[in-house]
């Protein structure tokens, strides 16, 4: 290994060893970007690497609210901007019990790459909270988000940062996060957030951006590889807004969808999942996917097991769609998939694969479409909303969904060709990665030492 590169890993492994998974994302994008660091012996000198892996800012804040039954609770909030060069810090919000400060780094690490993979002028940040909206009542998530956005009004702006949706954030904490923004500024800046209602600034396809757009990525996966969705049958798992609308579009390209899931377990139905059912209890009723079975009798669910590979994917199929969560499929995992048939992976949710697990589908020849480019259609239709916001104006579903279309070919051609051009053949991490990593390091060495 490149000793730079080795000595960056080693200081940045000893400072962080409370982070795995920031670890896990930085060694993915460090280790491939190997042979682009030999073309640029400059980025040493100028410390780019110990640069890229330190946020330029971690915000961390107390957040107490007053539940429904009068008991006053405190969570913890945080704002990663992690990387300005390209432009205003962009990424989502996360509330999920399970957040801290490791899970912030890595998402917000992420997106740097993802970010610059669009091409357009968006910066690297994450945020969220470790609240659990599960079982909250409606009074009780506006009161969380009006306190949560108290503190992160202080350091976000349409020029500065721009938060949106992400696991456990939808259009509902989007809405009460806006209003309450608006209420303490005294200004309607609406490009302050996006993933905003349709009444109020929103973009049309936002909602299905990640999930099209990862459909859109993988049909030129396939088609570059002579394959395509038609007659595969699909896993996927997830049911929340990037599984949804990755069902929808793989349906309409011919492809099965046999099975999808939730953190408790998953339904097999093997002549097709019934969208319409997952939407009803996933969008408007906030119910487990457990539910699926009383208007679909002839389906089967399967609990996951504390400590075992998620049910999901012990479900034979073509094409497997990880839309839930990080580290969703390891090596275990990979090697049932592998045994069962899989010829695809397409990254909907951040880091869902291990990195033993990528390891091991791209030696047994399977495609990978890596999260960072496949799911950046989310925030590349951020970035439209962010536009039509300082317009003004409104593009149509069409014109929209034609842009997301184009942005996500071109993230797939840019892959494919840095992956070409540095000898990784169809290994589309390594190649999504340079891709990336070419445009913010070049960006930052046009702008000096900061
Ligand atoms: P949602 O909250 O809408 O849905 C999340 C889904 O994943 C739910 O089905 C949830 O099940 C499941 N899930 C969450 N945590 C776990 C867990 N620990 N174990 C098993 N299942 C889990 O989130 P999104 O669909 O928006 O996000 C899904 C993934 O996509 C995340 O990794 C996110 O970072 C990524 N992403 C999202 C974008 C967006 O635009 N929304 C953009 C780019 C990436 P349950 O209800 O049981 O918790």
């Amino acid at each position: 290994m490149d000793s730079y590169l080795e000595k960056v890993l080693k200081e940045t492994n000893e400072k962080n060893s409370h982070e795995p998974e920031f670890l896990q994302a930085v060694e993915e994008v460090l280790t491939s970007i190997e042979p682009v660091l030999k073309r640029h012996p400059e980025y040493k000198q100028m410390a780019l690497l110990e640069r890229i892996v330190e946020p330029e800012r971690i915000i961390s804040f107390r957040v107490p609210w007053v539940d429904d039954a009068g008991q006053t609770r405190v969570n913890r909030g945080y704002r990663v901007q992690f990387n300005g060069a390209l432009g205003p810090y962009k990424g989502g919000l996360r509330f999920h019990p399970t957040v801290n400060q490791s899970i912030m780094k890595f998402l917000g690490f992420e997106q740097i790459f993802k970010n610059a993979l669009t091409g357009l002028p968006i910066g690297g940040g994450k945020g969220g909270s470790d609240f659990d909206p599960k079982g909250k009542s409606d009074a009780e998530i506006m009161r969380f988000c009006q306190s949560f956005m108290t503190e992160l009004q202080r350091h976000i702006g349409q020029d500065v940062d721009v938060p949106a949706g992400d696991i456990g954030v939808g259009a509902r904490e989007i809405g009460y996060l806006f209003g309450q923004y608006r209420r303490i500024k005294d200004v309607y800046e609406a490009g302050v957030l996006t993933g905003k209602g349709l009444d109020y600034g929103g973009s049309l396809v936002r909602k299905e951006a990640t999930g099209y757009g990862l459909i859109y990525f993988m049909r030129e996966m396939l088609k570059a590889d002579g394959q395509s969705f038609k007659g595969k049958n699909v896993i996927i798992s997830g049911s929340g807004n990037v599984a949804i609308y990755a069902c929808e579009k793989a349906r309409e390209y011919g492809a099965n969808v046999v099975a999808m899931s939730d953190s408790n377990g998953c339904i097999y139905d093997k002549s097709g999942i019934n969208l319409d059912t997952i939407k009803k209890l996933k969008e408007v009723e906030r119910l487990r996917i457990k539910e699926y079975l009383k208007y679909h009798p002839s389906a089967v669910y399967t609990e996951n097991k504390p400590g075992e590979i998620p049910a999901v994917y012990n479900i034979k199929a073509d094409i497997a769609l990880p839309c839930a969560t990080q580290n969703d499929i390891e090596l275990q995992a990979a090697e049932l998939l592998v045994k069962n048939g899989v010829i695809a992976i397409g990254e909907g949710a951040n880091m869902p694969c291990s990195n033993e697990a990528i390891k091991y589908f791209i030696d047994k020849g399977v495609l990978v479409a890596p999260a960072k480019a496949a799911n950046a259609g989310g925030v590349a239709t951020s970035a439209l909303e962010m536009s039509q916001n300082s317009m003004r104006y409104f593009w149509t579903f069409e014109e929209v969904d034609k842009k997301l279309d184009d942005i996500m070919t071109n993230i797939f051609k840019a892959s494919q060709e840095s992956a070409k051009e540095y000898g990784y053949g169809k290994n589309y991490v390594a190649g999504a990665n340079i891709a990336g990593f070419r445009r913010i390091a070049k960006a930052m060495k046009s702008q000096g030492i900061i």
